[in-house]
């Protein structure tokens, strides 16, 4: 079997499979390094990688309150201190709940016979009142309209997550999902703030989904993790020599995304089982 009892899925392992199955067994299972071409700069790209992972760290670093204005003044990326000045400013701390507040926050839940896990960028939760709010800082070029992230995979396994994990977070009873929500905010569209709420109804639905999605990639043969139809994923995927689909020029959908969450996974933070 290719994939064991007891394999740790993620939002951005899941997220992969869902628009390239052969990513995910290239990427998480066979563990597959692989240069993009070297005819093609990759460099910009990375800067993009390293920016946003930069711009993490410093929310962390915020969060265990180390003073940061000496380290913003003396980075030469403009346009990282400019995310910085509309998350210290434009960024609605107040309206969050009050009492527990989290950064990077790992959790991990059993789905089926398979784990899950979610590295929270920043968790506010308020015990007495029971609420909680799940904030992700996005350094995406545009914003996605509130379908495409309510649809979105990570969107589903945060509120999921946050639900089966909640009664160890509060110390006690479980939160309802109405009472959690996904706040999505743009470091590029500072305004542009995205809530998600959700309910029982998609907390049920989500269980059911991720469950049946983990059981078919689970019984998946090797043979049937199949490259995606969509050739423009190909474009920013370092697998594309690997997958003879060089010549692509389109752009447009990248895994930027994933690959900042899957490089912030790499650091060493603890795993916390739920
Ligand atoms: S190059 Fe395209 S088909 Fe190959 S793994 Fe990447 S996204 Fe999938």
């Amino acid at each position: 079997m290719l994939i064991e009892p007891g394999y740790l899925f993620s939002q951005h392992s899941l997220n992969t499979y869902v628009r390239c199955q052969r990513r995910f067994l290239l990427r998480y299972i066979e563990h597959q390094p692989w240069p993009m071409p070297e005819d093609e700069d990759p460099l910009d790209y990375q800067r993009h990688l390293a920016r946003g992972r930069m711009f993490h760290q410093w929310l962390v670093r915020r969060h265990w309150g180390i003073e940061m204005s000496e380290i913003v003044e003396a980075c030469e990326d403009s346009l990282l201190r400019q995310w910085w000045r509309a998350v210290e400013t434009l960024f609605p701390w107040d309206a969050l709940p009050d009492g527990i507040r989290e950064a990077e926050l790992p959790v991990v839940v059993s789905l089926g016979e398979y784990r899950l896990y979610a590295r929270y960028d920043y968790l506010a939760l308020d015990p007495q009142n029971k609420v909680a709010v799940i904030v992700d800082w996005k350094t995406l070029a545009s914003v996605p309209s509130y379908q495409v992230l309510r649809e979105r995979i990570q969107t589903r396994v945060y509120l999921y997550t946050l639900i089966a994990a909640s009664h160890v977070l509060t110390g006690g009873k479980s939160l309802a999902p109405d009472q959690v929500k996904m706040l999505y905010w743009f470091a590029n569209y500072p305004d542009d703030v995205i809530e998600i709420p959700y309910s029982e109804a998609a907390f049920q639905q989500d269980a059911h989904y991720l469950q049946s999605l983990v059981r078919e990639i689970g019984r998946r043969p090797r043979e049937a993790f199949a490259p995606t139809e969509d050739s423009r994923l190909c474009a920013h995927c370092q697998y594309r020599t690997l997958c003879h689909r060089e010549v692509i020029t389109s752009a447009e959908e990248d895994w930027l995304d994933e690959e900042i969450d899957f490089a912030l996974d790499l650091q060493d933070i603890p795993e916390l089982e739920y």
